[in-house]
């Protein structure tokens, strides 16, 4: 038995298990196919003494991150999204001439480089290597370090202070998290601001999003949780907003303690929602587990169906969240016989653990499909954009979650 990686006691709920899979982002080249495939199992467990929801067992970061195949800037609403964001932090903040704004996991620069536009002095902080690389040609100055109170410190000796500090889905992504936040507070200027987004882990039990849960995500956040961690290390969350991306996300809104301004109402309506849920309460998971259960029927009995009617049916989307619910439902590439994504790194790959062939989204079209399963749910107005040719081909989209819909 493992502990929780917030309070160290003994993790004891389980809540969901998806069984043993590889990690969601481990693309095997051709070349792979010969070898051994690591797996690992995949369950999520619920801490009573603190309430963290997370992963019963940790892959090694460093196996996970150091050659990443995600790219932020792939996604066109992800961009929006970040632009928006930088857009409304110079309006209603405006920013000095020395100011400094730093990104922990910047990915490829998607954010940062809105505000290299406009003139403010940026640094990404990106751990994958090649993602990094990325972003410095796009010329957003990034270092590839893995952030904590130490790397965090030695950063602000060179670098002074941060006057915005920028944390956008990678919470879940940190093994230590006590660590981790306290380098924002090692790192934030007297007056600056921190905001982080996270999926919200109401909305993943609501609209059973359990294919966000995969190696690469460690924990799954409420406001309650995050609070209190960001309270022990000297930070006050004094405002938070309720966001549509990802399935639906939280951004919180900190400061160092000493002088923060005054704590929003909206913080203290979503602390009461939070335990009106019950989602520290291993109870309060039982329907969920139930309904993932019956959407693995579905897709199965909807893929089986198609089979036998002769029916083709590609996937659309390697994504993460796609592997946890192919490899869940045990499917192969008989019943799926190719997945298309738009990175073109992806392609010439094969799914891990599933091997479902990566394709290009042209070569997805002149195969003619009956039906697209789109993986990344989140995303699916985008792609089903993306496939107007498929539609025009009599094709039509199919999503899994939150239950099987066939798209009209
Ligand atoms: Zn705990």
């Amino acid at each position: 038995m493992s502990d929780c990686l917030l309070c160290r006691r003994p993790l004891r709920c389980e809540i969901l298990d998806l069984g043993v899979q590889p990690p969601a982002n481990a693309y095997r080249a051709p070349a792979d196919l010969n070898l051994m495939e690591p797996h690992y199992p995949l369950k999520l467990m619920l801490c009573p003494a603190c309430g963290l929801a997370q992963l019963s067992a940790l892959v090694d970061p460093g196996t996970i991150f150091r050659e990443y195949d995600y790219f932020s800037s792939y996604s066109s609403s992800w961009l929006r999204h970040a632009e928006a964001y930088v857009e409304r932090r110079l309006a209603e903040r405006p920013l000095g001439r020395d100011a400094l704004v730093v990104e922990v996991a910047s990915n490829d620069g998607y954010l940062l480089q809105y505000f290299v536009r406009r003139g403010v002095e940026v640094l990404g902080v990106e751990p994958a290597e090649n993602v990094a690389e990325a972003a410095r040609a796009r010329g957003v100055p990034t270092e590839s370090f893995f952030w904590g109170r130490a790397s965090a410190g030695e950063l602000r000796r060179r670098r002074g202070p941060a006057d915005l500090l920028v944390a956008n889905n990678v919470l879940a992504h940190v093994p230590d998290l006590n660590d981790f936040v306290a380098g924002f507070a090692a790192m934030l200027k007297p007056g600056g601001l921190a905001t982080f987004e996270f999926p919200h882990l109401e909305r993943l039990l609501a609209e059973t999003q359990f294919d966000t849960i995969y190696h690469e995500h460690y924990s799954y956040l409420t406001l309650t949780v995050a609070r209190r961690l960001f309270r022990d290390h000297g930070l006050t969350v004094f405002e938070v907003e309720e966001l549509p991306t990802h399935g639906g996300s939280l951004r919180l809104y900190a400061a160092l303690a000493d002088g923060a301004p005054p704590v929003s109402a909206r913080v203290a309506a979503l602390l009461a929602r939070e335990e009106a849920a019950g989602l520290g309460r291993p109870e309060s998971y039982a329907a969920f587990s139930q309904a993932v259960a019956r959407l693995k029927l579905e897709l199965l009995d909807f893929l089986l169906t198609a089979k036998k009617g002769g029916r083709l049916v590609l996937g659309y989307g390697a994504a993460a969240k796609g592997n946890t619910l192919l490899n869940y439902a045990g499917l192969k590439p008989d019943l799926l016989p190719a997945v298309a994504d738009l990175n073109p790194a992806k392609q010439g790959k094969f799914l891990p653990g599933s091997l479902i062939p990566v394709v290009s989204p042209g070569e997805l079209a002149a195969a003619r499909p009956d039906y697209v399963l789109i993986l990344p749910w989140n995303l699916a107005a985008e792609i089903t954009a993306q496939l107007a040719m498929v539609k025009a081909g009599g094709g039509r989209f199919v999503t899994a979650v939150p239950g099987l819909k066939i798209w009209p």
